[in-house]
């Protein structure tokens, strides 16, 4: 039987496992088709093609895949690209983009941080970013580790979090053009996560339409840790807008415990699920 987990992440963003330690432990937990889809880049699906995956080929289907960030409204919203030629020149453009915007805001977000009277960030989470694309969860970390926060949870929770001062989202393109970047490498076009964004029922409507009305394909019907009930309710905006629907635990680190690599709530019966288009 086929079992399908279409969002997780590596080492080369914000995940914790490099690409064959996540490949592995998809296997173990019966995955049949991955795809990896890190935030703004696709240098694990590169390396991946460098090594000899030859072991992997019958155990396992590897989706090419990305998770751009965007902007909606001044709010941030991730599209994932699904099945993406990752050599496509709208792939290397706005990959090479969305890196300079997060070295860019990095810098923004530490200056804010430094209003609220810490040591400037910038250098040391570089440093704990090492090679991966940088990330709110590596300056996270670099504020627990100088003990400017207790952990990384409070860090998101008092400055890093959506609506907090670290919270910078207007620096993103809009939904449009990532819509663009992911058609432009023969990908289809997610919303992740629907229902994570602090947004009340109408406005995640009119970001549905939105989306629709830029082409975009499907939306993640289920996601890891996401609560009973969500799943049928992003079901009827599926129907109601004529999405497709994916499915994906959002995997990035085997040490967070509320999310497993393959594990999601059951997809609702009515659901077209997006492998259908692959
Ligand atoms: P960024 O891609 O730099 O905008 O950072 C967003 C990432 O931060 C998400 O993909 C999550 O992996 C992580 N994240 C968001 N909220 C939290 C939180 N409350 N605690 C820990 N990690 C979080
Ligand atoms: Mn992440
Ligand atoms: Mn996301
Ligand atoms: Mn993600």
């Amino acid at each position: 039987m086929n079992k399908y987990d279409l969002h997780s992440h590596t080492l080369c963003s914000d995940g914790s496992l490099t690409a064959p330690q996540l490949i592995d432990l998809a296997i173990e937990k019966g995955v049949t088709h991955l795809a990896i889809t890190d935030h703004d880049t696709v240098r694990a699906h590169h390396q991946l093609e460098q090594q000899n995956t030859a072991a992997y080929d019958e155990r396992i289907s590897i989706i090419k895949g990305i998770e751009f960030s965007s902007q909606w409204n001044n709010m941030g919203v991730h599209i994932v690209g699904l099945n993406i030629d990752t050599h496509a020149d709208s792939i290397t453009k706005g990959v090479a983009q969305q890196t300079g915007i997060r070295f860019k805001r990095l810098e923004t977000i530490a200056h804010k941080l430094k209003k609220c009277g810490f040591p400037d960030v910038t250098q040391g989470s570089l440093e704990v970013a090492d090679d991966s694309q940088i990330g709110r969860p590596h300056i996270a970390k670099y504020m627990v580790q100088q003990g400017l926060v207790a952990n990384v949870g409070q860090a998101f929770s008092k400055y890093l979090g959506a609506g907090k001062v670290g919270d910078v989202s207007s620096v993103w393109p809009d939904v449009e053009q990532v819509v663009e970047w992911i058609h432009d490498a023969g990908g289809i076009a997610v919303i992740a996560h629907p229902s994570r964004y602090k947004m009340t029922r109408t406005k995640r409507r009119r970001l549905m339409a939105d989306f629709a009305d830029a082409d975009g394909q499907a939306i993640e019907v289920c996601a890891g840790n996401q609560v009973p009930g969500v799943a049928e309710e992003m079901a009827a905006l599926c129907e109601e807008f004529n999405f497709h629907a994916s499915v994906g635990s959002d995997f990035h680190n085997p040490e967070y415990q509320w999310v497993t690599l393959g594990k999601y709530p059951k997809l609702p019966k009515a659901c077209r699920p997006v492998w259908e288009l692959f």
